[in-house]
């Protein structure tokens, strides 16, 4: 028997329960055996009610079916007997070897999706000040207050979220010094999220800033170095000024005495997108035939003779 269809048996005996009493038969592929016509056949008994039954693991070509006769009890019908049938695709997606990958990638992209939205946001929020200014203009107040906020959480995420998948990613290669400028660049916005952890809301105002692209002075949003250096509620825990690895490694490479925020979340962002297009790209070329095999094994496909309707 091959590796790949005992890897799919496993699956399909994994959470079999007994008919009689519905506690798991916890059943071993070593305790069966391959058979002739069946793929594999054997005894088990359940532990808690003893109910025995006969085991026969079949291949249906798109399916793996396993029937459960009971032979300790004379059976006139049906009664007494399980089947269960699984389709191939789906036992492929619990249990192809690139499965991790293709999840974590999966996720990574979703997680960059909604960093992606909330830049958006504060894009948009900043044009607006832009266009209408900020004076007496508290609903734009409050979509900053709102954005800032969502920008803050969503890189907390994406960040929990690669620590997650990392294991399973290639890091190596190109990917590295994309991940170093991602760190690099992380540094001042998990300062931030730090300090959004003890207070409310970031002290952000508007200030004219010189554009580096477009050299022009134009309205953005901006946060005193001051204000955010010290986090006093827990200089305690984290003498001296309550960041754990001290405002300075968060803050050292700030010029001037505001932070550009709307600048640094740009900045962020791209690291973040070209983070994941390089472990994507990477991902592919190193585990190129892998993930070809689990699209080829996971996609649904369907026989002439199947009855779709
Ligand atoms: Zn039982």
């Amino acid at each position: 028997m091959s590796a790949e269809v005992g890897r799919l048996v496993r699956k399909l005996i994994s959470n079999v329960t007994c008919y009689d009493c519905d506690s798991e038969l916890n059943l071993k592929l070593e305790d069966l055996d391959e058979g002739s016509d069946l793929l594999y056949e054997g005894n088990c008994s359940c532990s808690d009610c003893d109910a025995k039954y006969a085991i026969e693991i079949m291949d249906t070509g798109y399916a793996l079916d396993l029937d459960a006769y009971r032979t300790d009890i004379e059976i006139q019908s049906d009664i007494g007997q399980m089947g269960i049938t699984t389709r191939k695709e789906k036992l492929q997606k619990q249990t192809h070897p690139a499965r991790n990958l293709i999840e974590g990638l999966n996720e990574l992209k979703n997680a960059l999706l909604i960093l992606d939205q909330n830049q958006t946001q504060i894009h948009d929020v900043c044009e607006i000040v832009r266009e209408e200014g900020i004076i007496g203009n508290s609903v734009a107040h409050q979509k900053v207050i709102a954005a800032l906020h969502n920008y803050m959480a969503s890189s907390y995420t994406f960040e929990e979220i690669l620590s997650t998948v990392d294991p399973n990613l290639p890091t190596d290669g190109p990917v590295e010094s994309a991940k170093s400028d991602f760190e690099e660049r992380s540094r001042v916005i998990i300062g931030l999220r730090i300090y959004t952890q003890h207070h409310l809301s970031l002290p952000y105002s508007f200030t004219r800033f010189k554009n580096e692209d477009t050299d022009q002075w134009e309205m953005t949003i901006t946060i005193a170095l001051e204000d955010v250096k010290m986090i006093d509620s827990d200089t305690d825990r984290h003498p001296p000024d309550g960041y754990m690895k001290g405002s300075s490694h968060h803050y050292s490479g700030i010029e001037g005495e505001k932070i550009n925020v709307e600048n640094r979340i740009n900045a962020h962002y791209t690291s973040a997108q070209n983070l994941v297009s390089e472990i994507y790209d990477y991902a592919n070329e190193v585990h190129e035939d892998e993930i070809e095999d689990y699209k080829k094994s996971t996609t649904y496909k369907y026989s002439e003779d199947e009855n779709l309707n």
